[in-house]
């Protein structure tokens, strides 16, 4: 066993050594840089995208069925 704590994950921009709960990136200050694949797009981000996937299908849906 180590004295330091070994880093548990990397930036996902610029790939230093940071902790897993850490909010940003002492290196190029992204935030929450160990957040990669889950967590990033969980919470808010996927919900935005899918509504906004949804609105697009229907927008288009009514389109087409308006069109003929
Ligand atoms: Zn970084």
């Amino acid at each position: 066993m180590t004295a330091e704590p070994a880093p548990e994950a990397t930036c996902v921009v610029c790939t230093t050594p940071v902790a897993a709960d850490a909010r940003r990136c002492p290196s190029c200050g992204l935030a929450r840089p160990a957040a990669r694949g889950r967590g990033v797009l969980a919470r808010g981000g996927f919900a935005a995208v899918a509504a906004l996937l949804l609105v697009v299908w229907v927008v288009t849906l009514v389109v087409v069925a308006t069109a003929r």
